[in-house]
C-alpha cells in the first residue's frame, strides 16, 4: 500500500517510520501551503472547520503524489471530527473519483477489537518487527517534543534572533535520519546540549504565555500562522498546552484503561463548564485556570472558525479571565486569516502584558 496521513507539525517523521516499519510505502504529506488550503476549501462543505479543509487539501496533494490509502484518526463526543474521515472519503471517491481507501483509528476505548482488526489487516511484518517499528516511532515523537519544548524556553532568551529555530530545524532533520532508538537518544542529547550553548541574555525575564486551543491548530504551524515562533521572537516564553506524546498517552493508553485523561484541566474547568462540549472546549477553560494559578502573564486561544467547542469556550472565557485576572487573546483562524494581521494582534497583546506586568510590579513595590 502507498499510505499517507495528516501533516501535523513534525509528527510526520514518526508516522513515516511506523508506516515503513510495518511494510508499506509512506507517501509523505507535503507541508500545507496556500494551495493545500485552497484545494481543501474548494471541495469542503461551506460549514466545515479549518482543520477539515487543510486535511482534505493535504489528502488531495498526497493522492496526486500516488497515495492509495489514507490513515487518520476519528473522535468521540459532540464534535464533527467523529465523522470527518467518512465525509472526506466520500468527497474524494464519489465527488472527485479517486480510488482511495480511508482507514480511521477511533480512540481504542470501546473500539479495541476494531483497532486490532485494522492492525491485523495493515501490519505486513512479524510482531517483533512491528513492535520495534512502533517503539522507534514513539521514541522519535518523544524526541521531537523534547526539542520543541526546549526551543520554546530558549528562543525568547537568544541574543542572535533565529538561532534557536535553526538549531531546532537541524535537530528535527537529524531525528528523521536516525534509524535506531540509541541514535534517536544520542541526537536528542546532542541537540539539547546545542540549545544550552546558544548565547542567551541571562538577565532577561520573559513574559510567560500559555497557548491553548484545538489540537490541529495548536500543533500545525501553517494553520496557526507560526504563533509560537512569532511570540518567541517577541521575547515571550510559550507553554504550548498540547504535545502529541501527552495527547496520545492521555487519549489512547490512559483512556483505554479508564484513567481520566486531562484530569486536572477538566477539574479546574468545573466551576465554569461542568459538561463536555466536544473537542477541547472544556479543557482549554481548565488550562486557563491552571495557567493563572501558575502565574502566567496571559493566554492565547487558537480557535478554528466555526468550531463549536472553541466558540462555547470563547463565550465563557471572559468570566475566567476576569475572575482570575489573566488576559486572554482569542485568535479565530480561517482561510482568510493572514500572518501579518496575527503578528499585529500578538504585538498589541504582548505590549498590554508588559504594561500589566510593570503595573503589578509597581503596585507590589508601593505596598511593600
Ligand atoms: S474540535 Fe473544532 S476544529 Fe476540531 S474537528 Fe471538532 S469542530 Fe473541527
Amino acid at each position: 500500500m502507498k499510505i499517507t496521513f495528516p501533516h501535523m507539525g513534525t509528527s510526520w517523521i514518526a508516522f513515516k517510520t511506523l508506516v515503513e516499519g510495518i511494510g508499506h510505502e509512506a507517501v509523505l504529506p507535503p507541508p500545507p501551503t496556500k494551495r493545500t488550503l485552497d484545494l481543501g476549501t474548494k471541495y469542503a462543505p461551506e460549514f466545515a472547520c479549518l482543520p477539515f479543509k487543510v486535511l482534505l487539501g493535504t489528502y488531495l496533494e498526497a493522492l496526486e503524489m500516488g497515495a492509495d490509502t489514507i490513515i487518520s484518526s476519528g473522535g468521540v463526543g459532540p464534535c464533527r471530527a467523529g465523522y470527518y474521515t467518512q465525509l472526506q472519503g466520500r468527497i474524494l471517491r464519489e465527488q472527485l473519483g479517486y480510488d482511495v481507501r480511508v482507514i480511521t483509528f477511533e480512540p481504542p476505548r470501546g473500539h479495541l477489537l476494531d483497532t486490532f482488526r485494522i492492525l491485523r489487516d495493515l501490519v505486513k511484518v512479524s510482531f517483533p518487527e512491528f513492535a520495534t517499528a512502533a517503539w522507534l516511532a514513539w521514541q522519535k515523537l518523544l524526541a521531537l517534543d523534547a526539542l520543541e519544548r526546549e526551543s520554546h524556553r530558549v528562543r525568547p532568551l537568544e541574543l542572535d534572533k533565529g538561532t534557536t529555530s535553526r538549531v531546532l530545524s537541524q535537530g528535527i532533520a537529524a531525528i528523521e535520519q536516525a534509524d535506531s532508538v540509541k541514535e534517536v537518544r544520542n541526537v536528542t542529547a546532542d541537540f539539547l546540549e546545542r540549545f544550552r550553548q546558544i548565547p542567551k541574555d541571562p538577565e532577561y525575564e520573559p513574559l510567560k504565555v500559555g497557548v491553548i486551543g484545538e489540537i490541529y491548530v495548536v500543533l500545525e504551524p501553517f494553520v496557526n500562522l507560526d504563533v509560537v515562533e512569532t511570540l518567541g521572537h517577541m521575547g515571550v516564553y510559550v507553554d504550548r498546552s498540547i504535545f502529541l506524546t501527552n495527547w496520545v498517552t492521555e487519549n489512547t493508553f490512559l483512556d483505554t484503561f479508564r484513567v481520566q485523561a486531562e484530569r486536572s484541566a477538566r477539574m479546574a474547568a468545573q466551576p465554569y463548564l461542568p459538561e463536555l462540549v466536544g473537542g477541547h472546549g472544556q479543557t482549554i477553560l481548565g488550562e486557563t485556570v491552571l495557567y493563572a494559578k501558575r502565574g502566567f502573564d496571559g493566554v492565547v486561544q487558537l480557535a478554528p472558525f466555526t468550531c463549536i467547542p472553541e466558540i462555547v469556550a470563547k463565550s465563557i472565557m471572559p468570566r475566567v479571565s476576569k475572575d482570575l485576572d489573566i488576559p486572554v487573546l482569542t485568535l479565530m483562524l480561517d482561510e482568510q486569516t493572514g500572518k501579518a494581521g496575527i503578528a499585529t494582534r500578538l504585538e498589541a497583546f504582548v505590549a498590554l502584558l508588559k504594561m500589566r506586568r510593570n503595573r503589578l510590579a509597581m503596585t507590589r513595590g508601593e505596598t511593600a
